[in-house]
């Protein structure tokens, strides 16, 4: 078998065999085959797609380049979630005290942000002394204890997805519904979990820009599960816009707090209230109407506020100390309308600019600046009106944060932020 002949049969449409497709990846892996040669290959997988068998075989590969998680020792079913990568994207930390309030298992391993889109793992770093590198040990005896603990994904969970993501990230080959689903499913089973809903996110501020690239991504990330005997519901969620009022580290963590607290943005509150649904629904083996309920008495009874702090102080953390940076600068409207459009790419940038984010892994992120918006879309703005505040440590340039919203005469229709459910 030989690299070139692997790449010239992906070149010429033929399906590669799961030996094949071995090859390919361990001798990447062990750098016997090429940067060049692996984005050869890549770029004819984009371009020409794979078979659901090539899915599953290079999901497959991936799962077996690395360690594979046992949560056995988790009594019950243990349910995971992930989201496909969003801007202010704080769900996993509402989401998971309400379904541990509800008595399900969540064991969850997140990664830290890279690109426009936020980490879950560096909101959480961002509550002083909060620990997210625990022991296997403590991990399952947290998850046995209070329901739930969240950690760092360890090095060695798919290492060949983590080679082949940044060669992708750099060759133009990241939109591949083939790659992307093998990408995100073979993290997802490597970690354990009996049971996974996927937040896929569509719009202009996602790797999915239309609600059937969506579906198919959906569809194609619910079928790896069923090859793998993992039962997989993905919620297709807009991201046209910001989810929630803010972008950030630590305003994102107090947001959280806010919306488990019943003051969170509505449209923010239905996507976790619908998340933790259907992870009850799998957790419990319950319907959904009777999981949906379970989930609202735990929001409006507080068990869930309470949960999420009895998770940050099980993992070392102080939820006092979420100190932001001292300037807050008020970004006004120049004219009247209504709020119709915000540049959510363009903020999320802005955001990063400002230390919230990373360029490259060895970057270090600025907890205590963000982005606080004051109006949501169809909101009417009077001239002079606040559109947010922006919340950073140096003087900066605000001119250009203002073009970042757009005002108009007439309101747009409202969206749903839940699109449809695929099972
Ligand atoms: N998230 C991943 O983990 N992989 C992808 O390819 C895209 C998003």
């Amino acid at each position: 078998m030989n690299i070139v002949d692997i790449i010239t049969k992906k070149k010429n449409k033929e399906e590669l065999s799961y030996e094949e497709i071995k090859y390919a990846v361990d001798n990447y892996l062990n750098d016997i085959v090429k940067d060049y040669q692996m984005s050869a290959l890549l770029m004819a997988i984009v371009i020409n797609g794979m078979s659901d068998e090539e899915i599953y075989n290079l999901t497959k590969v991936f799962i077996e380049s690395g360690e594979i998680i046992d949560l056995s020792n988790i009594n019950g079913i243990t349910v995971d979630k992930h989201s496909t990568g969003g801007v202010g994207d704080k769900t996993s930390l509402v989401v998971l005290p309400l379904v541990a309030s509800c008595g399900v298992k969540v064991a969850k391993m997140s990664g830290r942000g890279l690109g426009f889109t936020g980490g879950t793992i560096d909101k959480l770093e961002s509550i002083d002394g909060f620990n997210v590198n625990l022991t296997k040990e403590d991990f399952i005896n947290q998850v046995n204890t209070i329901n739930m603990a969240l950690t760092s994904q360890t090095g060695n969970l798919v290492p060949a997805d983590k080679k082949i993501y940044a060669l992708r990230d750099v060759t133009g080959t990241t939109e591949s519904i083939a790659l992307i689903a093998s990408s995100i499913m073979s993290k997802k089973i490597a970690s354990g979990a009996d049971k996974i809903v996927l937040d896929v996110k569509v719009g202009k501020g996602a790797f999915m820009k239309t609600k059937e690239n969506a579906k198919e991504l959906a569809d194609t990330m619910i079928n790896i599960g069923k090859r793998f005997n993992k039962e997989v519901v993905a919620v297709i969620s807009n991201m046209d816009y910001p989810l929630g009022y803010s972008i950030g580290n630590k305003v994102e963590v107090k947001e959280a707090v806010d919306t488990l607290n019943g003051k969170g943005d509505e449209k923010f509150t239905k996507l976790c209230l619908t998340l933790a649904t259907y992870m009850v629904h799998l957790g419990k083996n319950m319907p959904i109407d009777d999981a949906f309920d379970l989930v609202l008495e735990k929001y409006n009874n507080k068990e869930a506020l309470n949960k999420f702090y009895e998770f940050i102080k099980y993992q070392k953390g102080n939820i006092e100390s979420l100190e932001l940076s001292s300037n807050k600068y008020e970004v006004r409207s120049n004219t009247n309308g209504y709020l119709t459009n915000i540049d959510t790419l363009q903020l999320a940038e802005f955001v990063n600019s400002l230390g919230a984010g990373r360029k490259t892994k060895e970057d270090k992120i600025n907890y205590n600046v963000g982005i606080i918006l004051n109006k949501k879309i169809n909101d009417e703005v009077k001239e002079n009106d606040i559109l947010c505040y922006v919340i950073c440590d140096d003087k900066i340039d605000l001119n250009n944060v203002v073009n970042m919203f757009e005002i108009t005469d007439n309101k747009v229709d409202d969206y749903n932020i839940v699109i449809e459910i695929e099972k």
